[in-house]
């Protein structure tokens, strides 16, 4: 095995994630963190960027502080397949050695990610919810849930690199952006040839669910197994609807087949960050909290007064939902 000299390894690279030619929100994200990152070690922030006619798109990764933008434009790269990006990003980061490199935890980072660190032999902290330098070793310490959510453990790299994360979707601040920023854009050199790609992509579906966008929603509301039943989401669409927010659930409302699993708010579903969560029917497992917490403010409506929901939520309603949400919409409507 070769003996790999991790001083040469340096800068912090985001992979942005893009689909039909649109960047990943958590691209955003990744990319502000990714700066916070970058200034406690004083290196750069650069993001890789891969796709058939996405040039246009390393200007708005500048915009959001990206340094350097390292681009593979390429009509074998037009839709995401496991062979042909690992290829190139590997490639890339054996030229160019990135010292910690951060993926979104989207269903392609959570592919990709475990492929390209295994072809390099490093590590990889899956699904992280907190990045941190530490200050002493430099070393980047991930933080992510473990044993089903119960404690949250914090994870480094050995000494080998590049140090990889991949990074839950709404969870860290979005980056500001600032269209005078100046950048870099430099033409990746990588051998891709068609041979080199097993899979082949035939066919775009859409999901015949409309998927929802929860983590980019400011008011969300969601129904639990208080409901019921599948018919109870109807009064949660009425309320999500009046007040222009969107409809999330918990598990066990996904697991009862009441709802889409795209609805479902925590630590195996979406994380959220709206200016309003209003749960209804919700008993608030931890499970849940880790998916809402961050929420402005909660609102929680439950039968049982000693739900665990209320520990989190700023304002309770200890109630019958369906006695409850009628309430609540005709008021709005009255006003
Ligand atoms: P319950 O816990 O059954 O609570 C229902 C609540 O509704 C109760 O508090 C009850 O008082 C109230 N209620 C009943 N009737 C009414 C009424 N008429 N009006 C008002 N209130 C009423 N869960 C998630 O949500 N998201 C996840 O991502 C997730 N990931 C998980 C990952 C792992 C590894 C594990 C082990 C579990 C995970 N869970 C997740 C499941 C989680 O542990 C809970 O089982 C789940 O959140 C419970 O959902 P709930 O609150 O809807 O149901």
């Amino acid at each position: 095995m070769q003996i790999q000299d991790i001083n040469q390894y340096k800068d912090i690279w985001v992979f942005a994630e893009q689909r039909q030619g649109k960047i990943t929100p958590v691209v955003i994200e990744l990319l502000g963190e990714g700066k916070k990152l970058a200034n406690v070690k004083g290196v750069s922030l650069n993001a890789i960027l891969l796709g058939k006619d996405v040039k246009n798109l390393a200007s708005e990764l500048i915009a959001y502080g990206a340094e350097k933008v390292y681009i593979a434009d390429d009509a074998l790269l037009e839709n995401y397949t496991t062979d042909a990006y690992a290829k190139v990003i590997v490639d890339s980061i054996n030229e160019i050695k990135p010292e910690i490199v951060l993926l979104g935890a989207t269903n392609i980072g959570r592919d990709l990610a475990p492929r390209i660190a295994s072809r390099l032999n490093t590590g990889l902290t899956a699904d992280c919810t907190k990045l941190e330098i530490d200050e002493e070793d430099g070393k980047i310490k991930q933080t992510r849930p473990a044993f089903g959510g119960n404690i949250m453990a914090t994870i480094i790299c050995p000494d080998v690199r590049p140090q990889m994360s991949t990074v839950r979707p709404g969870v860290m601040d979005k980056a500001e952006r600032d269209d005078s920023r100046v950048g870099e854009v430099i033409e990746l050199n990588y051998d891709l040839k068609e041979s080199d790609i097993r899979t082949k992509v035939i066919e775009i579906v859409k999901s015949a669910h409309e998927k929802v966008s929860l983590t980019d929603a400011n008011i969300i509301v969601s129904g639990g197994k208080g409901l019921g039943n599948a018919e109870g989401f109807k009064v949660i669409e009425e309320l999500a609807s009046k007040l222009g927010g969107v409809v999330g659930s918990s598990r066990a409302a996904v697991d009862a087949g009441w709802i889409d699993r795209s609805h479902q708010v925590g630590q195996t579903g979406v994380t959220v960050k709206p200016n309003l969560y209003v749960a209804c029917g919700i008993s608030g497992a931890i499970q849940h909290l880790a998916g809402m917490k961050e929420s402005d403010i909660i609102v929680a409506i439950n039968k049982d007064p000693d739900a665990p929901i209320f520990n989190v939520a700023d304002y309770g309603i200890v109630g019958d939902l369906y006695k409850v949400i009628p309430e609540i919409i005709e008021a709005l409507d009255s006003i």
